[in-house]
């Protein structure tokens, strides 16, 4: 191996060149060809074979090499080959004799930087060709580089690239446009921009390829067809550019599936709730800053106005003035966080200026990045008219009911006198009867006419007056029960706590001896407390013991027995016997004023039952019965619990 330094003033750096030459005669003479050449400085390490040269290549840096094809272990146009190969970046020029020229040419065409032919060179042509050879192969280089770079951005786009001709050949693109479209390559080579899109899409790419050419650039949503026959939806960019005065178009596809996907699932679920608001039967309204932003049909029409008539207006100028100052405290202590209530009963003032009553739910929601109502209402008119009649009728009831106490009392009151009078002058007429038929007995009476009047006297009158008399004072009773029942009415209540056990202990005295009279037994178990009026609730029980020592079964050793249990927030008492019962045909009268069973035979006057169910419908509370005839009777009442008893 030999090095030769060759010098020149200008260029400080050498060109490092490795010349493979075994011939030394034509060593030399390109040494001194390139000393001769004078411009650049050549630092020339000469070998002379394929495998120094491997080895050389491998361990130092050349600039360029020469290489002769005849080497003594490789030969002709395989030399260059086998070189190109163990070094593809390293610009090589050929040594070729005379003869062999036309290898100088194929060596080019297989990436040799030029060849020179031996004899024919002289020093400036080999300096030239040499520092092109480095230059061209740099600028090679550099342009693999910048593909390289392209090619890498290209392919690291996330979308489809491509670039085509005015005639829509397509020249470059991306490997995502293969994967995409499921065409090679080769096939996307011969393929033109429209045959990616089919049926009415490919006219509509067409007519956009033209906007681009004519405005420079253009973007359209299309869907991309695929070998398979898929269609993606895409959108597509197109740009205008202008390469060595050619026209071509540059541009980007982005896979959009999923954002229509979601677009139509954003669009399917606002049109369900769309449908769901308009359908509803409930105004359904937004309200921020005290307006109507949104506004449902069920809304307008619920207040007679069309939707666009509420849409900005104030939420206030719509509602009943009575109800305004809620509406506003309600939305101020909402506005500062405070707890206010999310439900409301409102009124509203119809276009028609009727009332629409309304019960109104209302959420915070955010719209706009600001706090709001979504408002549901509810028109509630129809309930809030019938509500108002029961109001009304409950009054009229009221109103009619101490009307009729008023006939009621009135009447029993009054009629009681001249009944008096009856009951008075009927007496006077049987003493005056009495004197007649003394007067009868006179001697002077012919005997035919005391035969006659005799029985008249002495029996058809005493007994017409006597039914006089009784009459009178099934009437008395009569008049007195209606007097009792409709004072009960006007008495005044005084509702309090009641200690039932006491209560009924005291009656249980003051029935003592009747009930070891009639040999019967009573007991009272442990009795929850209730809410009313002692009296009353003491005629109540009172009422209960005294009927079931009347209605006792004579034949049978007879029992009172009075139970009490807390049901919900009544107490139900219950005073059971095991008297002669109720037949059931009679049960759900005996509660009816002056209504008996039909026992003659003990004292009564119907009117004790009818009594309790009115004191107890004063008293909050009821009255009902379960009874079977020779068997025994069950009257329950129930009434309030009190307050603070919280035992169950
Ligand atoms: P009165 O006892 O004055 O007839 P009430 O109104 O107290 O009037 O009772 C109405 C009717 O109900 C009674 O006539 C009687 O037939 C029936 N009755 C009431 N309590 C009992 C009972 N404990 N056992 C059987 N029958 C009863």
């Amino acid at each position: 191996m030999q090095s030769t330094v060759v010098e020149t003033e200008k260029i400080e750096k050498p060109i490092r060149i490795l010349l493979i030459e075994d011939n030394p005669g034509d060593a030399r003479l390109i040494r001194e060809m390139l000393i001769e050449a004078g411009t650049v400085k050549f630092d020339v390490i000469q070998i002379e074979s394929l495998r120094e040269a491997f080895k050389i290549l491998d361990e130092e840096y050349f600039d360029v090499v020469l290489s002769d094809l005849g080497l003594p272990d490789s030969w002709g146009l395989d030399t260059f080959v086998r070189l190109h190969t163990h070094a593809p970046e390293m610009p090589i020029i050929v040594l070729t004799g005379l003869n062999d020229e036309s290898i100088g040419t194929e060596a080019v065409r297989e990436g040799a930087q030029d060849y020179l032919v031996k004899g024919h060179v002289d020093g400036d042509l080999l300096s030239r060709t040499t520092k092109y050879a480095i230059e061209r192969k740099r600028v090679e280089e550099d342009l693999l580089m910048e593909k390289k770079f392209s090619d890498s951005v290209i392919n690291s786009l996330p979308g489809v690239f491509y670039l085509f001709d005015n005639k829509g050949q397509l020249l470059r693109w991306n490997k995502n446009a293969e994967k995409i479209s499921g065409y090679s390559h080769e096939e996307i080579k011969n393929m033109n921009i429209l045959d990616f899109f089919s049926g009415e899409e490919k006219k509509i790419m067409a007519e956009e390829l033209q906007e681009v050419v004519a405005k420079g650039e253009a973007t359209a949503e299309a869907k991309l067809t695929a070998k398979s026959g898929n269609e993606i939806p895409h959108f597509f960019t197109g740009l205008r550019t202008i390469i060595s005065e050619r026209l071509y178009l540059v541009g980007m596809g982005m896979d959009i599936t999923e954002i229509k996907r979601m677009e139509e699932a954003l669009r399917e679920s606002e049109e369900k709730y769309r449908n769901l608001v308009e359908r509803a039967n409930d105004g359904i309204v937004i309200i921020q800053d005290g307006s109507f932003k949104f506004a449902n049909s069920m809304m307008a029409k619920m207040l007679g106005y069309e939707i666009e008539d509420l849409e900005e207006e104030k939420l206030l100028n719509f509602v009943s003035p009575d109800f305004k100052d809620r509406v506003k405290e309600n939305y101020e202590s909402r506005q500062k966080g405070k707890n206010a209530p999310t439900h409301l009963e409102l009124e509203f003032i119809r276009k028609d200026g009727k009332i629409l009553y309304t019960d109104v739910n209302m959420a915070m929601i955010e719209r706009e990045g600001r706090p709001a109502d979504l408002v549901f209402i509810r028109d509630v008119s129809e309930r809030k008219r019938a509500e108002k009649e029961r109001e009304r009728l409950n009054e009229e009831i009221y109103e009619k009911n101490k009307e009729l106490e008023q006939i009621v009392y009135v009447a029993s009151h009054d009629l009681r006198s001249p009944l008096l009078n009856v009951q008075g002058f009927s007496k006077e007429l049987k003493y005056s009867m009495e004197e007649l038929s003394s007067l009868l007995n006179d001697d002077q009476v012919p005997p035919e006419v005391q035969n006659k009047l005799k029985p008249i006297f002495e029996e058809d009158i005493p007994e017409t007056l006597e039914f006089i008399q009784t009459s009178i004072l099934k009437m008395d009773t009569l008049l007195g029960g209606l007097l009792r029942l409709s004072r009960l009415g006007r008495a005044a209540l005084e509702f309090e706590d009641l200690d039932m056990n006491s209560m009924l202990s005291e009656i249980e005295k003051s029935f003592e001896f009747r009930v070891k009279e009639a040999g019967m037994n009573l007991s009272i178990g442990e009795l929850p407390p209730c809410v009313g009026d002692a009296v009353q609730i003491n005629q109540v029980f009172s009422n209960l013991v005294d009927n079931a020592l009347k209605y006792r079964d004579p034949e049978k050793e007879g029992f009172i027995k009075i139970t009490g249990v807390r049901e919900g927030d009544q107490v139900v008492y219950c005073v059971e016997d095991n008297g002669i019962g109720i037949p059931e045909r009679h049960l759900k009268d005996v509660f009816i004023i002056f209504h008996r069973v039909g026992q003659s035979t003990v004292e009564g006057e119907g009117l004790g039952l009818s009594l309790i169910s009115k004191i107890l419908s004063r008293n909050n509370g009821k009255i009902w019965v379960e009874s079977e005839e020779g068997v025994g009777s069950k009257f329950f009442v129930s009434l309030p619990v009190t307050s603070d008893d919280d035992t169950t």
